[in-house]
């Protein structure tokens, strides 16, 4: 049903409010890592309003490598999330984990967003094929294409089908880079499925310098957007401010890939 064989145009999503994500536009999606505060919040929101940015990212429930690092806010943090991005016309692109927390969030996400760590979790992706909200599939993280398209027919399978596909990079023997961000990825997964295809240039390479250029690149292999890490003072960030822009960095690389786009 991802397939381009059964259906050949490409899937546009309408989240509302003007902001779509699919074929013709380019999605820009920006944010922190993780949800940390009220005050957090604010300082990116406005930024992202400066530069006409309407999607953002942040974790609320955070898959760490180490149970002592930061977890998230959870519930608490999403519901201050909804309610200061519903007031600013910013929708929101959330991490869920478990199969119990899609009916809590349900009411307070734009995007439910499966995790690298969960690509393979059927279980909840059979839980997101019964929601009426799109669902961004990151790529696991030895994961090949056809695995993640096999997640997203899940989803669209159980009747579901407003769906992004996300390419995070893979795990390689590559060690210089966190991630080997795989854009060979972006027009095969375009060629094979009609969904929207975003790259993640933060997590696919993992180190701050280096995003804008692969984000860039991103776009010019055909994604139809980008989502990446932005926070006001990355040293202090709770998670992954090694990998996270500034927001000069950030308002510079908006730019930029808005002229790449316009290349294409
Ligand atoms: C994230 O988006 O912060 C994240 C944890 O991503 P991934 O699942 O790709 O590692
Ligand atoms: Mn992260």
């Amino acid at each position: 049903l991802v397939s381009r064989k059964w259906r050949v145009k490409p899937t546009v999503l309408d989240l509302g409010d003007g902001v779509t994500i699919g074929e013709g536009t380019l999605a820009l999606c920006a944010g922190p890592c993780s949800i940390e505060s009220e005050a957090q919040m604010e300082k990116v929101m406005t930024h992202l309003v400066e530069n006409g940015v309407r999607l953002m990212r942040g974790g609320v429930f955070k898959p760490r490598s180490s149970p002592y690092s930061f977890r998230g806010l959870g519930m608490d943090g999403l519901k201050l999330f909804h309610q200061m991005a519903c007031a600013r016309g910013i929708k929101i692109v959330t991490e869920v984990m478990q199969v119990s927390q899609v009916e809590e969030m349900h009411d307070y996400v734009d995007v439910f967003q499966v995790g690298a760590r969960n690509t393979q979790n059927f279980n909840l992706l059979d839980a997101l094929g019964g929601v009426d909200k799109p669902v961004m599939i990151k790529r696991g993280i030895s994961g090949t294409i056809e695995e993640l398209l096999s997640s997203a027919e899940y989803v669209f399978s159980g009747g579901n089908e407003k769906l992004i596909l996300c390419e995070r990079g893979i795990r390689t023997f590559e060690t210089a880079s966190r991630n080997t961000l795989d854009l060979n990825a972006v027009p095969i997964l375009k060629e094979k499925s009609h969904l929207p295809v975003i790259v993640d240039p933060s997590h696919g390479i993992g180190i701050r310098d280096y995003v804008p250029a692969m984000a860039l690149a991103g776009v010019l292999a055909g994604a139809d957007g980008i989502v990446y890490e932005t926070h006001e003072t990355p040293e202090t960030a709770a998670s992954d401010g090694q990998q996270t822009l500034n927001f000069d960095e950030s308002a510079k690389l908006v730019r930029n890939l808005r002229r790449v786009f316009a290349l294409r």
